[in-house]
């Protein structure tokens, strides 16, 4: 449905990097102005399966500030199928800038409480929602990870020695696993605090033919989902000057810091060839205070 010619791999040289590690970006964040980033491989094959099963109509869930939210309902709207989402928490007398737009493209949103949110995995949603397609929060399925495959494929990253990406659920980073050479090493920055069942869930996703190495590094959450510091924000205003290339905060600002933390404590040799992964998620900056980040 898109065209991936607007993905740069851009090559960044922030004054932290030394002169023998190369370090470029791949730029999901460019690919479209409202489907962003990952979430868009993750879901395109989760529209196709509906499509292929008849189902004209998406029910997925997420938070009120929910990039997936946001990226679902602007995929459902370019590809004309309907879509619902089941929104963690009462409505808000405001709602969320995600929710607004989300439904200025046609979403429609089902408010539950938080305790019929927890419980969403055992409800069987196709009582409420008839013939719906359901796509798990997150985009967390086989078909997500599969989606997530073909971001290697965008430009050739062959000759890369590590790809790096930020983790929520691990379902793109199983999709760079499954598609990645046997030479390149992958290294998942966690942005949840003590997410130790995330391995379990990535091993779920990988195909037994894999050969790439992998790691997930739960070091970086920078205090856990959400968290901004003053530390984080001077960080990603620094990167911006040096780079052009805006991060979010929830996942690519972190995934960024730890990588600066890991080059300087030398966890990357020299001679490393480094492509980090830009998911996206920008429309998540919106929930910030004007003015905090220069861009
Ligand atoms: C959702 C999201 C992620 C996390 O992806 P997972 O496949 O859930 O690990 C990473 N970066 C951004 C910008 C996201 O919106």
């Amino acid at each position: 449905m898109f065209d991936y010619s607007n993905i740069q791999l851009q090559y960044i040289t922030p004054t932290w990097l030394p002169g023998t590690i190369q370090a470029a970006m791949l730029r999901l964040d460019l690919l479209h102005g409202a489907v962003s980033g990952n979430k868009w491989f993750k879901l395109q094959r989760n529209v196709a399966a509906a499509r292929a099963q008849g189902r004209d109509h998406i029910v997925t869930f997420g938070g009120a500030y929910s990039n997936h939210l946001a990226a679902t309902a602007a995929a459902c709207h370019l590809s004309g199928i309907r879509c619902t989402a089941v929104v963690r928490g009462e409505a808000a007398p405001a709602l969320s800038h995600t929710l607004q737009l989300a439904q200025a493209q046609g979403m429609h949103l089902h408010f539950v409480t938080r305790a019929q949110y927890r419980e969403k995995e055992k409800t069987d949603w196709t009582a409420l929602f008839p013939d719906a397609y359901i796509v798990p929060e997150g985009g967390h399925n086989a078909a997500g990870a599969e989606g997530c495959e073909e971001i290697l494929a965008i430009r050739d990253v062959s000759a890369f020695t590590h790809i790096i990406c930020a983790v929520g659920t691990g379902t793109t980073l199983a999709g760079l696993i499954n598609s990645a050479g046997p030479q390149q090493q992958l290294r998942g920055y966690v942005v949840l605090k003590g997410a130790e069942y995330l391995s379990a869930e990535v091993e779920s996703l990988l195909k037994k033919e894999h050969a790439a190495q992998w790691n997930l590094v739960h070091e970086h959450h920078g205090g856990g989902y959400a968290k901004v510091t003053p530390d984080l924000v001077a960080f990603m205003n620094q990167f911006f000057a040096e780079t052009h290339i805006p991060l979010d905060v929830v996942y690519t600002g972190k995934l960024v810091q730890g990588f600066k933390k890991e080059v300087i404590s030398g966890v990357f040799p020299a001679g490393s060839r480094v492509l980090l992964i830009h998911s996206g998620g920008l429309q998540g900056n919106l929930s910030l205070k004007p003015g905090i980040l220069h861009y």
